[in-house]
This record gives structure tokens, C-alpha cells and sequence, in this order.
């Protein structure tokens, strides 16, 4: 069973948000730091009131490259980390191969919440609707132009979804970049659960080649 909430330990003080249609929330942050503090007691959405705790981004304010993934999974959600858990051990090993190295990056994900089924005593992962992630944009937001990242990296439509604001079909947009209104430039590809996934060897090699070209373009495409 994962630990009770924060809140309701009565570790974190009680803080109510806005809508997210009111557009008003805390002030604008000075630092990640900051930022972070502030999505701790986050109730834009009603996700935090069953995952354990907001799982923030991390890495380095000065990252040339954010990648952003779909939510925390349950071993994120229990470790407080992004990017921690069996989809994650993919993406280091890639991204190292592809000559990226980790520290020198930001994760983030685009719902900071982990969204579950309880199955027994198994949580399963469930997908966040429009209304979630357009309630954690707020956060990403935020994340982005406090670290003004040469490029964005959207991990899986999620990802894509709330970076570009509209639905995105993956696997016919992945290698391609994107710049919105804001001038901010963003590379399409899978999330690397999609390799875990596949269950044919060959297909999964196929695929796993696939995302390390990805990784490799977005390398070129840090300045
Ligand atoms: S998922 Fe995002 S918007 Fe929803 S409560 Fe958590 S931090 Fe706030």
C-alpha cells in the first residue's frame, strides 16, 4: 500500500489553487526550487488526492534540452523522482549510447501526479484525460521559461498533446521538430515505455534503433 498522502500526514499545509480556467494561481516563480515547492500542495486537477506526492522535473536550470514524458509511473510516484522506474532505465541507457549525458538535461513529465487503478494490490497506470494535462500545463509552463531550453523533447502523445496543444499522431510525427507561437521548438518521438511494450525481439531491437536515432537528432539539435 503507498504511504498516505503528504496532506493528509499533515506534512505539507493546506493550499487551495483556482481553477485553472481562472488562470491565477501562485506567483510566478523565481527558481525551479521554488516552483517545486508550489507544485507540492498543486490541487488544479484531482489527481493529487490518490498518488503519493508530485513528482517534479529535475535537472539543471541551464539544460539545453527538456524532455517531457506522459506522468510518474508507480515506482516515480513512490520515489518522488522522475524517470526512475523500468521506462526510464531505457531512456538512460539510449541516451547514453547517444552520447546525451543525463545531468546535463531536465525531465519533466506533463502530468505530475501519478493517475492509477488499484487492482488488488497492484496500482495500474491509467491515462490522464484533456482536463489533467491542461490543468499541469500550468507547471510546465513554468518549468520552460524558467530554463529556456534550446529544445523541448516530447516523450509519447501526452507529452506531444500538451506541448503543442492538440492531439498529436506519434508515430507519423516522430523525428519531426515543431515551433509554436512562443518560438519554442519541439521534437516529436515515442516514450520509451512504447519499446517495453513490444513484445517481438526483433521488432523490439527495430524499435529501440529507431528511438536512439531520435536521441541522436536531438543532440544536433541541442546548441
Ligand atoms: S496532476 Fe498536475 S495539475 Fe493535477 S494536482 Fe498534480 S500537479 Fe496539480
Amino acid at each position: 500500500m503507498p504511504s498516505p498522502h503528504p496532506h493528509a500526514r499533515g506534512e505539507i499545509p493546506e493550499r487551495h489553487w483556482p481553477k485553472p480556467e481562472g488562470e491565477v494561481g501562485p506567483p510566478q516563480a523565481a527558481s525551479l526550487d521554488e516552483l517545486r515547492a508550489q507544485a507540492e500542495v498543486c490541487r488544479r486537477c484531482p489527481l493529487w488526492r490518490d498518488a503519493t506526492r508530485t513528482v517534479f522535473g529535475e535537472g539543471p536550470r541551464d539544460a539545453g534540452a527538456v524532455f517531457v514524458g506522459e506522468q510518474p509511473g508507480d515506482q516515480e510516484d513512490l520515489a518522488g523522482k522522475p524517470f526512475v522506474g523500468p521506462a526510464g532505465r531505457v531512456f538512460d541507457q539510449i541516451l547514453e549510447t547517444a552520447g546525451i549525458e543525463r545531468d546535463k538535461v531536465y525531465v519533466t513529465n506533463a502530468v505530475k501526479h501519478f493517475k492509477f487503478e488499484p487492482r488488488g494490490k497492484r496500482r495500474i497506470h491509467s491515462k490522464p484525460n484533456a482536463g489533467e494535462i491542461q490543468a499541469c500545463r500550468w507547471w510546465m509552463g513554468q518549468e520552460l521559461d524558467l530554463i529556456g531550453p534550446d529544445i523541448v523533447v516530447a516523450l509519447g502523445a501526452t507529452a506531444a498533446q500538451s506541448l503543442l496543444g492538440k492531439a498529436v499522431p506519434v508515430t507519423k510525427m516522430r523525428g519531426r521538430t515543431f515551433e509554436r507561437e512562443d518560438g519554442v521548438r519541439v521534437f516529436v518521438t515515442i516514450h520509451p515505455s512504447f519499446i517495453l511494450r513490444i513484445r517481438d525481439s526483433a521488432d523490439k531491437e527495430a524499435e529501440r534503433e529507431r528511438f536512439l536515432d531520435d536521441m541522436k537528432a536531438v543532440k544536433k539539435l541541442m546548441a
